[in-house]
């Protein structure tokens, strides 16, 4: 499947910036420093579309992308950086709040991004709690899976299926380009 257009649109903070046309959006989150940027450029085959922070926990808007002049990717700012203030921390939990729960907005899909050696973080593990409350349509990527040995692949797909329930769950390497059509067809097709 192609990704024929993709182009920043506008970063968001608000209600009176907030796009609410009629285009589907989906919105890709997960925590800081677990390649966000990079799945995000991978899937829509862009070098550096999105720039990953130089401070992480620095980015506090949702960032709009226009895919193939029908679909919007909206980038939310990764959260649970250890070294963030308290109230950088709380900044961007609440722009992530207020945009995946906005009662104007039902995305078509949420990608939770996790790291496939840690595995889900406690963070993580509240934030999809929370998304399937809110009967949310969510899929899974499993990034970095380059660092585990061919062996250690499934096992670390079990036990993160163990935590968090069965999901779409795409196994994801940004740097080895590893699920990356696989992830284009579900989010795309
Ligand atoms: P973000 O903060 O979540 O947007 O993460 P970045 O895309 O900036 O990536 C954070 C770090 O993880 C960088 O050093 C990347 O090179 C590295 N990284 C991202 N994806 C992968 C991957 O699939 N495999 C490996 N080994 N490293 C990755």
């Amino acid at each position: 499947m192609d990704i024929k257009s993709a182009t920043f649109v506008k970063s968001v903070t608000n209600d009176q910036n907030l796009i609410k046309d009629e285009l589907p959006q989906i919105a890709f989150i997960g925590r800081s420093n677990v390649g966000k940027s990079s799945v995000i450029n991978t899937v829509l085959g862009r070098k550096d579309l999105v720039r990953s922070s130089p401070t992480p926990g620095f980015t506090k808007e949702a960032n709009y992308f226009l895919v193939n002049e029908n679909t919007y990717l909206v980038d939310l700012p990764g959260y649970g950086y250890a070294k963030g203030s308290k109230e950088d921390q709380a900044k961007i939990l609440g722009l992530i709040q207020w945009y995946i729960f906005h009662p104007e907005i039902a995305q078509e899909k949420i990608v939770v991004i996790l790291d496939a050696k840690v595995g889900p973080s406690y963070d993580d593990l509240g934030t999809i709690k929370e998304l399937e409350k809110a009967k949310k349509d969510i899929v899974i990527v499993v990034n970095k899976i380059d660092k585990l040995k061919q062996g250690e692949i499934h096992k670390a797909l079990k036990i993160i299926e163990s935590l968090i329930g069965p999901h779409t769950t795409i196994p994801y390497s940004a740097e080895k380009k590893i699920g990356v059509e696989k992830l284009r067809e579900v989010l795309f097709g």
